[in-house]
């Protein structure tokens, strides 16, 4: 078999992996290489359709198929090849990688890899919750792809497990498409996401959070009939005599992320015991030559960060190449946001994913960081506005992540939300929202109502 050689090879196009291909290709690789799995680059953002990221890279508030739409652009642009659909299915020590293809089996001899496998979700075998085994039980990401890319509601009436921000998006998205979210369990005594999240995914709906709580049994022989919640003490362990009965028709667990390395276990890469990858300040893991970024390396809470991260391993395997002296990774920067609960009686500002505490008495503001912080917390006193992101269906059937190109009121967005569902996406809207089509770089949206991905993708590009 033919071993096709390149400089750097990246496994894995989530937004690490294209942005160490971009950075790699930049830094002077001549050959690099981006094999993934799926039959499109962008990784786990494809399917997250809500907004939020990009604030610190691109200054702008992005969905995640917009900021994968960039990343790709980028990529590409650096030279970098990317290819989907290769599978791969082990590495040796000595950097020759198998992937399989609809092709075949193709083997690849790369100077430098980086794994940027990302992660995995935690399921219900990992917290061995009790109970029957009926039909209901779903992972928050497995929710999140029926919903936002299959078009399937898993359910009406739901309990969320896991206050980690995954969980705390969804429960807004499935009030959004409709559903009761009648709670979200957490068993710590502080929500594990970030307050921002709290506060626009949870309070904002009105959506309960039971901290010290978690699902102590599930019930219903077939399909999901309800879930019995118990508050815990300070040991985690469920007090007797508080149990009650939530009736619901789905539990979604978002219950952790657990770093994606089988093939670097393959290769005999030593990983921590909580499977995240061991690595030195330069990205490097134990075999040389071979780095590591984004969630497979340790699980970050934004996607920023991973391409961040992405960037410098990819600088970083060109000068291991050249033998020169490699950039550090300052593991401290990733950890400013505040998580937990947003503090009492303040805004939480959005703006950024610092999440600054805002207060404002008697017309006085403080806890902001920034003149942006201190203009958003003057429009949520006078008129909170927001950006709706949803889907709409195509005529093909498929669903298209749309979003509404400015913001309206937030007592306006169920009513949004309606009126899109209502509608069909057609090229023939494309144009009327789009002035000249679906690709055309003017951002449309003339009857201020819907943004497309894709076209904004473009117009970022066209505006940058
Ligand atoms: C369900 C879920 C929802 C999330 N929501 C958010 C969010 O809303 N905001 C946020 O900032 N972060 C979110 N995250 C965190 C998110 O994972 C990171 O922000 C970011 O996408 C991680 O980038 P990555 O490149 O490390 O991994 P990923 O985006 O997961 O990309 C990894 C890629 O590697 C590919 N791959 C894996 N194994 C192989 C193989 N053997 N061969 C070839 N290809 C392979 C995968 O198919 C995937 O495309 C979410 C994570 C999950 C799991
Ligand atoms: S006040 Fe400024 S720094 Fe703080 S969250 Fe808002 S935008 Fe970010």
């Amino acid at each position: 078999m033919n071993k096709l050689l390149c400089d750097v090879l990246i496994i894995g196009a989530g937004p690490g992996g294209l942005s160490a291909a971009k950075s790699a290709s930049k830094s002077g690789a001549s050959s690099v290489i981006v094999l993934e799995r799926d039959t499109k680059p962008g990784g786990i953002l494809n399917q997250c359709i809500h907004d939020g990221f990009g604030l610190i890279r691109y200054g702008r508030a992005l969905t995640g198929p917009e900021y994968a739409a960039l990343a790709l652009k980028e990529a590409e642009d650096s030279g970098a090849e990317v290819l989907t659909g290769h599978h791969v299915t082990g590495m040796t020590k000595g950097r020759e990688v198998t992937a399989c293809t609809r092709g075949g089996i193709k083997t690849y001899c790369a100077g430098t890899v980086i794994l940027a496998t990302g992660c995995r979700e935690r399921t219900r075998g990992a917290i061995s919750i009790p109970g029957d085994r009926p039909a209901g039980v779903f992972t928050a990401g497995v929710v999140q792809n029926l919903v936002n890319i299959r078009n399937i509601m898993p359910g009406k009436r739901v309990v969320i497990l896991g206050s980690g921000d995954i969980g705390l998006i969804m429960a807004r998205r499935l009030t959004l498409e409709g559903a009761d979210v009648l709670a979200v369990a957490e068993i710590m005594p502080e929500p594990c996401g970030l307050a921002r999240n709290v506060s626009q995914c949870l309070y904002e709906f009105g959506i309960p959070l039971y901290v010290s709580t978690t699902v102590t049994r599930i019930i219903g022989k077939k399909k999901l009939e309800a879930v019995e919640l118990s508050s815990v003490d300070e040991n985690m362990k469920p007090i007797p005599g508080t149990q009650r009965i939530a009736e619901c028709d789905s539990l979604v667990l978002s219950v952790g992320l657990i770093p994606e390395n089988e093939i670097a276990k393959g290769a005999g890469i030593s990983l921590n015991p909580d499977n995240s990858m061991k690595t030195d300040k330069f990205l490097q893991t134990s075999i040389q030559g071979i780095f590591s970024c984004g969630n497979s390396r340790h699980v970050m809470d934004l996607a920023d960060y991973v391409s961040e991260q992405g960037e410098l391993a990819g600088i970083n395997a060109v000068k291991y190449m050249r033998g020169e002296d490699m950039l550090t990774w300052d593991e401290e920067k990733t950890n400013c946001m505040k998580k937990g609960f947003p503090e009492k009686d303040t805004i939480t500002c959005t703006v950024c994913p610092n999440g600054c505490q805002i207060k404002c008495v008697s017309g006085t503001y403080s806890g902001y960081k920034c003149r942006r912080g201190l203009d958003f917390a003057v429009q949520e006193m006078t008129d909170p506005r927001r950006v709706v992101t949803t889907t709409m269906l195509t005529g093909d059937g498929e669903l298209m992540p749309v979003r509404t190109a400015g913001t309206v009121r937030k007592s306006e967005v169920m009513e949004t939300i309606r009126r899109i569902r209502g509608m069909k996406y057609s090229e023939e809207m494309a144009d009327i929202f789009c002035g000249t089509g679906k690709y055309s770089a003017s951002t449309g949206m003339r009857q201020g109502l819907l943004g497309l991905c894709s076209v904004y993708y473009l117009f970022c590009m066209d505006s940058s």
